[in-house]
Order: structure tokens, then C-alpha cells, then sequence
């Protein structure tokens, strides 16, 4: 049967490769059962041997024209090439030459008429009835007229104009049918290909992202499970790369929506091109795309072709005219060791992922079982940040500042905390990186600015002698146009002295934009606050640039007064610092005192003010209360 079928789909392809050797051997068939039926009415008598053979000549001559018409193509050259009702009319001409023929009982030729119109329920257009209906009738009174002048013995003309009346009365209504079933199966058709295209329709949008046209997190799962099942009985192992964007969304911020949706479709295509047949590329939504490694034959090549991925993903994309690059960061789990369901695999990848951004993106993280903890907390403080300042979770501690040679207390620093209800105290360590890479850093340093102002009201509404608080400042937080604006407002609202309050920028943050800080920093200081350089000598920067910086403070970083007195290079660095500041009239405050001998040569170096653990640690607003209302602000150190 399939051999039979396989000779006929080779023999239909050649001839007439679109399948319209179907149409005409269907027609053919027809032909071949009349021409055995006028081989019967010959064995009756009712046609002549040579009117037989003329019969089955003509039937010979027709499909052979046809047949030679459709091989060479010329069918193509008409409107209609399937050439339905040419075929038709000439059907109705061979039957009207064998009724002519026949030599009694007509009307046994014309029931064929009724089948032409049958055939045409599946072929005509409505109109195509009724030239088939005027055709045969015409064809039939041409037969009469002739049989009257070439055969009159033969013909009894009462009977074949009646039977011409019968047929009139017949074919119409006949066609008519024939017409309203052709347009509902025409109808039905049409709406069974619309049924059929809807449903590909939706099968394609349940299983593939429409955006890129990759496949979608749904039909990866069941790839996943799939594959996964199959490597267990095979022993194989199989990997999931998870891949996410870096800074996909500034492209999105800067460029708009649209822009992205470029950036995303061309690197779905590079993903597309750059991995094997078998394996399978999804993209979850937004930046994240999932390549499935099936099967995976050693972690080597794995990590060849991630690095092949990063390597086109960071490829320039052209977006509105100017070469953009985006880079990727990449996180691997691999079937059965890292994972041994989908949705393990999924997250053990994604975490992978997290570690890769983490590490500074553009790189590739193997999952390991210890990542799972940080990523956790990673994931539990990104989460819990917006929840933790509506419920008032963050707490400003303060250090206190003490000058070297009054031995007073002239300010403190204000430290942020974050008492998180699951993990506790957090250092801002803990959680800075996470707000400053989520952009909730611009809210949270609001929030510390205000209740920094709001702080330094209290306390002198209270009575507190005077002394200042310093806030720290993000660099992201330097970008931010209406900073300045929000501090002068706060000031105000507050009622806090601008005098007493003073903003500590890194060295690094600074250097990053030198001109746009320098300007902030300047127009900070018109406000009446001051400005510090924090962690200074940590940003390799040239002195040279101090001198343009409109800064009242230099903090040298913990790092130099760690080794003090003991190393000869910090102690030289230490003192070149000072004495250049002092040049500069800035103040230099030394971080993280610790001990007496630190304090001592910081003393005899001639730093002007220091800040540590050898004073006090950071301490919540009521401690430092209390220690002021016992010591006033002349605070014993701790030795
Ligand atoms: P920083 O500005 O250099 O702050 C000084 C850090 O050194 C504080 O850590 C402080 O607790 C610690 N420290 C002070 N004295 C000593 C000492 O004698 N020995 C040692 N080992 N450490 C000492 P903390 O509070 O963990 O803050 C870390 C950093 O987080 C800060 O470094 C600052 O850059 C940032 N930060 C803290 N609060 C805020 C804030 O409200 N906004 C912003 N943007 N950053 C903040
Ligand atoms: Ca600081
Ligand atoms: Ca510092």
C-alpha cells in the first residue's frame, strides 16, 4: 500500500508537481467508465460500431489535448488554471457528438450531463452552472438540428424536442442545487482553514514568545521534562544556561521600549544561529534567555560555547544609528549533578546567573551547592528592601567625630542600619550593593537625608549642643538632577541648620564624573552645608584634581591608619596627605581609629580630627543621648 501510494506521489510530482494530475485523472476516470459504458451500447445496439469508435476517439482526443495542456504548463497562462469549465464544456461536446451518434435512446447519453454537473459541486464557481446549463441545451438543439438534416430516418423529432423541454425544465433547478452545495462546501472549506489557522495561531502563541519567536517558558519546561526523562534512562547528563542581559535596562530607560524589543530580537537571533540543531533556545521574558544543552558530553565544551554566547551577545547592535554594546552574564546547571527537576535546574541556573552579575557581569557562574545561601539572602534583601523602609526597618547610627586637639566631640557620622525582621542587623555592606544596583538607592538615601535634617533639628530644638552630622552619599545618588532641590527642601522642612550638616562623597564616585560632581558639590556648598571626600587615597586618583574640587573635608581611609605607626609607607602617605590638604585649607578627619599608638602618631602627624572604634562605634541616637548628657561632648576614649 505505501509502496503504491509512494509510485503515485512520484509520478503526480512529476508531471504536474502541485497535484493537478489529482483534477486530471479524476476527469479521465469519468471518461474511461463511459467509454466502457458505449462499449455496452454497442453490444445493445444502441450506437454503430464505427459511431462507438468515433465516440471513444473523441474521448481519446480530448484528454490527450488536456493532458498535453497541463504538462507543458500552458493551463498557467489562464485565469483559471485548472481549466474546470473548459474541461467541462468539452465533456458536454463529446457527450453531444456521442448522443448524435447514437442511434436510439438519447436520453441514456444525456443523463451525463447530470453527472458533469455533479462534478461541478466540488469545482465550479456558481456562474460556471449556469454556462454548463446553456451549453448543453444549445449543444442538445444543435444535435436535433442535425440529426434532422444529416440523419432524418433516424430521428423521431417530437421525442428529442420533448426530451429537449424535459432537460430544460430539469438542468436549471438541477444547477441551481448544484450551486447552493458548492458555495456551503466552499463555505465550509473556508471556515475549516480559518479553524485550522486559529488553532496553529494559538498553538504558536502557548508555545512561543511572540516578541522573538523563540520558544516560551511553557514549551521549555516541557522540553526540560522531556529531555530530562530521557537522559535518566540513557545516563546522560544535559545543561540549562540561563542568560541575562547587563544593563538591559538602560537601553530600555535610554532608547525606549521599542528600541529594547530590537536589541532583544537580534540577540534571540544570535542565540538561534550560534547553537547546535538539538539544542533549544527560550526566552522567559524580559532579558532572560534559556539555552538547553542536550546532550552535554563534557563540561569543557559547555563552557566553550557559554563563552562563544558571551562572546556574540557583546557583538555591537546598531539602535537608532549609533553601535551599542551589551554584554551578558551567564549561569550554568547541569542535569543530574546540579539539579534533577526542571524547575531545580531553573533555579540553580538563575542563581548561577545572580553570582555571575554579581562577580561583575559579563562572565559565566557554574552552579555550586554553597551559592545557594548568598543568593538567598541576595534574593530575601532585594525583595525586602521597599518593604523595609515603608515599615521604618532602616535606623541611622552615629559615630561620633572628635577633634585631635580640643579632645571634643565636634560631629558624627551618620551610618545606616537595617533591621531586617528575618536576618537581623544588617551592615549597609549587606544591602547597599543590592539598592544601588536596583536603583532603590535614590528612595533609600532620600530617606536617610531627611532623617539625618530631621535628626540635627531634634537634637538642637532639644537642647543638644551644637555639633554636626555627616551623611553619606551614593554615587548614584551624584546623578541625580534634583538632589540639590530635595536637600534644600528637606532643610527647610526640617528646620535643620545647614551648618550642621555636611555630605560625604567617595573619592571613587568623584573621579567617576568628574565635571557633573564637581558642580553638585559646588552648588551643595552654596546651600551652607559641607562636603567631605570620603575613603580618600582608595581611588588612585591624582592629587592634582583635589585642588578644583570644592571640598571642605578630606577623610583618609581606613586603610592608611590600619598599619599605622608601624608602616613606614602609610605613615609617609599619611603625612603627604595631611600637609596637602592642609595647603588646600581643607580639614583631614582620619577613619577607623582603633587603638591609642594609631591615635598617637595621627596626633603628631597633625591630622585635625579622627573617628573610630577607639572613641566609639556607631550608636543608636539614644545611646550617643546619653553619653552626651553624662560627658557633654567632650567623650572619654576607650582605653
Ligand atoms: P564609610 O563611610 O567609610 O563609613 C565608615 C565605616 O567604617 C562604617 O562602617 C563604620 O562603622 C566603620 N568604622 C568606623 N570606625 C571603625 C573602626 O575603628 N574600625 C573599623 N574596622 N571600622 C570602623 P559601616 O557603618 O558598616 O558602613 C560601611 C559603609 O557603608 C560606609 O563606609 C559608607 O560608605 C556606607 N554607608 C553607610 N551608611 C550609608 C548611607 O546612609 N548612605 C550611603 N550612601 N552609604 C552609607
Ligand atoms: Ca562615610
Ligand atoms: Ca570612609
Amino acid at each position: 500500500m505505501s509502496r503504491t501510494l509512494a509510485f503515485l506521489e512520484r509520478i503526480a510530482d512529476r508531471p504536474f508537481g502541485d497535484g493537478r494530475l489529482r483534477h486530471f485523472a479524476f476527469v479521465a476516470t469519468a471518461y474511461l467508465v463511459a467509454a466502457l459504458l458505449l462499449v455496452l451500447a454497442a453490444a445493445a445496439r444502441l450506437i454503430s460500431l464505427p459511431g462507438m469508435l468515433a465516440g471513444i476517439s473523441a474521448m481519446l482526443a480530448v484528454n490527450l489535448v488536456f493532458l498535453a495542456i497541463f504538462h507543458f504548463r500552458i493551463n498557467e497562462r489562464f485565469a483559471d488554471p485548472e481549466l474546470t469549465l473548459a474541461q467541462s464544456l468539452a465533456a458536454i461536446a463529446v457527450i453531444m457528438f456521442v448522443a448524435f451518434n447514437f442511434e436510439r435512446d438519447r436520453s441514456l447519453v444525456l443523463v451525463w450531463c447530470l453527472v458533469v454537473l455533479l462534478f461541478g459541486i466540488f469545482r465550479f464557481k456558481p456562474r460556471d452552472f449556469g454556462m454548463t446549463t446553456l451549453f448543453m441545451l444549445a449543444g442538445y438543439a444543435l444535435v436535433i438540428n442535425l440529426l434532422m438534416s444529416l440523419k432524418p430516418a433516424k430521428v423521431d423529432v417530437f421525442v428529442e424536442w420533448y426530451l429537449w423541454i424535459w432537460l430544460a425544465l430539469l438542468l436549471p433547478p438541477f444547477a441551481w442545487i448544484g450551486a447552493r452545495i458548492g458555495a456551503m462546501r466552499a463555505r465550509i472549506l473556508r471556515s475549516n482553514k480559518e479553524l485550522i489557522d486559529a488553532l496553529g495561531t494559538i498553538q504558536e502563541m502557548a508555545t512561543h514568545d511572540s516578541l522573538t519567536g523563540l520558544k516560551n517558558r511553557a514549551s521549555l519546561s516541557d522540553a526540560l521534562e522531556f529531555a530530562i526523562s530521557k537522559a535518566q534512562r540513557n545516563g546522560e547528563s544535559l545543561a540549562v544556561l540561563f542568560i541575562d542581559l547587563d544593563g538591559f535596562k538602560s537601553v530600555n530607560d535610554t532608547l525606549g521600549h521599542a528600541t529594547g524589543d530590537i536589541l532583544l530580537r537580534e540577540v534571540a537571533g544570535r542565540l538561534r544561529t550560534r547553537v547546535r540543531a538539538s539544542d533549544l533556545v527560550a526566552r522567559l521574558g524580559g532579558d532572560e534567555f534559556v539555552v538547553m544543552v542536550d546532550p552535554v558530553a563534557d563540561r569543557q565544551g559547555l563552557q566553550l560555547l557559554a563563552a562563544k554566547i558571551l562572546a556574540v551577545i557583546c557583538e555591537p547592535v546598531s539602535l537608532q544609528g549609533q553601535n551599542v554594546t551589551v554584554t551578558a552574564s551567564i549561569g550554568v546547571a547541569v542535569f543530574p549533578d546540579d539539579g534533577s527537576s526542571v524547575s531545580a535546574l531553573l533555579a540553580n541556573a538563575d542563581m548561577a546567573m545572580y553570582r555571575a552579575k554579581a562577580l561583575g557581569h559579563n562572565r559565566v557562574h557554574e552552579y555550586s551547592a554553597d551559592l545557594g545561601d548568598s543568593v538567598a539572602e541576595r534574593f530575601e534583601i532585594e525583595k525586602g528592601l521597599r518593604d523595609g523602609l515603608r515599615n521604618n526597618e532602616f535606623r541611622l547610627y552615629y559615630q561620633p567625630k572628635v577633634d585631635f586637639g580640643s579632645g571634643r566631640m565636634i560631629g558624627v557620622e551618620a551610618l545606616l542600619r537595617w533591621h531586617h525582621p528575618v536576618l537581623g542587623v544588617l551592615a549597609p555592606d549587606r544591602f547597599l550593593p543590592v539598592a544601588e544596583a536596583t536603583s532603590f538607592i535614590i528612595p533609600l538615601g532620600r530617606w536617610v537625608i531627611e532623617q539625618a535634617c530631621r535628626q540635627v533639628s531634634d537634637w538642637q530644638r532639644a537642647g543638644m549642643p551644637r555639633f554636626e552630622v555627616a551623611v553619606n552619599l551614593s554615587g548614584n545618588q551624584l546623578a541625580d538632577t534634583s538632589l540639590v532641590d530635595f536637600v534644600v527642601e528637606t532643610l527647610r522642612a526640617t528646620g535643620a541648620d545647614p551648618a550642621l550638616v555636611e555630605f560625604e562623597v567617595t573619592e571613587t564616585a568623584v573621579m567617576h564624573n568628574l565635571e557633573e560632581a564637581a558642580a553638585l558639590l559646588a552648588a551643595l556648598r552654596k546651600i551652607g552645608v559641607r562636603v567631605a571626600i570620603d575613603d580618600f587615597g582608595t581611588g588612585y586618583s591624582s592629587l592634582a584634581y583635589l585642588k578644583e574640587l570644592p571640598v571642605d573635608v578630606l577623610k583618609v581611609d581606613r586603610a592608611f591608619v590600619r598599619h599605622l605607626p608601624h608602616s613606614r609607607d602609610d605613615l609617609a602617605i599619611t603625612r603627604a596627605v595631611i600637609a596637602m590638604a592642609h595647603g588646600l585649607s581643607m580639614t583631614v578627619v582620619a577613619e577607623g581609629v582603633e587603638s591609642r599608638c594609631q591615635f598617637d602618631s595621627l596626633q603628631a602627624e597633625g591630622c585635625d580630627i579622627f573617628q573610630g572604634f577607639y572613641c566609639r562605634p556607631a550608636l543608636e541616637s539614644h545611646d550617643l543621648e546619653d553619653l552626651v548628657r553624662v560627658h557633654g561632648l567632650t567623650i572619654p576614649t576607650r582605653d
